[in-house]
């Protein structure tokens, strides 16, 4: 007879999982994109289920204003300047030893994506932007691979399952990237810890249930806010005239692009993303501009304050630049500094 282990026993003898259930979940390979307020609560929900192998993909790093939601994160990891995905699996490791936990801490994009989610079962949405989830929405239905959206702001969220060949994808019911500044953002409207981790709770049971293949897989989209008090479950249909599930167009994925930048949600930060992973000598860039002012750095960023501009360099090149008037300006400043 085989037997439960003893770490998953409260949940192996659930109806809706047992013993065959549980080993599948510990087959599995799954991918996070976004350690944030959503992202913490899944990998966390995630890694104590016993998911086999687990890949967080995040480009930003921990800062105070992140701890009153982002739940893995404490002010030791603010005060050690830690990319996300880094201290979420530090974290982690410490909860769980017995699966696999990789930090990968980059920029999911157009011309790295295919490579970062070519082995997984299954990618969950932390993001907190439309450009990543239309990529999202382009590589898992390119890969056929099943994905689960979230989305929060203020007291308000969604989720919904979006599984290529059986449901409606991101495209059908979100045609094209809206305008920028026609939502808000967690800076400008706020958001509650209790609906973000409600989403991510939501969005993680489905987790669950896809990679076992339960007949139980959610089919609607739940819209939720806990100030309200409102509960929606509406089923999403298929649009027979979408570009990218019904005519296999992928525009997001198809624009590989060069060197670009990305204002940061809330942030008032610009990321730079060179069009070529570089690998960045933080001994050598401190040595050559230490007439610019402070510097700290550790393995994984490297922090340099010009005034009120702070910028962070991470070791492939990337850089988020903060308090900066504008993408040119962030650019010019980069290159003059890093080169490109
Ligand atoms: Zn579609």
């Amino acid at each position: 007879m085989r037997h439960v282990p003893e770490r998953y026993s409260r949940q192996a003898i659930f109806h809706g999982i047992g013993l065959a259930g549980q080993e599948k979940i510990g087959q599995s390979r799954v991918a996070v994109i976004g350690v944030g307020a959503l992202g913490t609560v899944i990998a966390n929900n995630l890694a104590r289920a016993g998911v086999g192998h687990i890949r967080l993909i995040d480009r930003d790093f921990v800062e105070l204003s992140n701890l009153q939601r982002q739940t893995l994160f404490n002010e030791e990891d603010v005060r050690n300047n830690l990319p996300k995905a880094v201290a979420a699996v530090e974290h982690l490791k410490n909860v769980n030893s017995e699966i696999v936990l990789e930090a990968v801490t980059s920029d999911l994009n157009a011309s790295n994506a295919e490579m970062l989610l070519a082995d997984i079962d299954l990618v969950m949405d932390g993001t907190d932007n439309y450009e990543t989830r239309f990529l999202l929405n382009d590589v898992c239905l390119k890969k056929n691979i099943p994905w689960i959206h979230g989305a929060v702001l203020g007291s308000y969220g969604l989720t919904t399952n979006i599984i290529p060949g059986k449901t409606s994808c991101y495209r059908c019911f979100m045609p094209e990237i809206p305008e920028m500044g026609t939502g808000g953002t967690c800076s400008s409207t706020g958001v509650l810890n209790m609906i973000t981790g409600i989403i991510s709770c939501y969005a993680s049971t489905e987790a669950l249930k896809i990679l076992m293949d339960s007949p139980d897989i959610r089919k609607s989209a739940i819209f939720i806010d806990v100030w309200d008090n409102s509960f929606n479950s509406i089923e999403l249909p298929i649009n027979p005239d979408c570009p990218a599930c019904n005519k296999k167009e992928y525009h997001y994925l198809d624009s590989r692009r060069n060197t670009y930048t990305t204002v940061l949600c809330g942030q008032n930060a610009v990321q730079i993303v060179p069009g070529q992973v570089r690998k960045m000598d933080f001994a050598d860039v401190v040595e050559r501009l230490s007439h610019l002012g402070e510097f700290q750095y550790n393995s994984f960023i490297l922090r340099l304050k010009i005034g009120q501009v702070e910028i962070t360099l991470f070791t492939d090149g990337r850089a988020i630049i903060k308090n900066i008037e504008n993408e040119n300006k962030a650019k010019a400043l980069y290159t003059e500094y890093f080169g490109l």
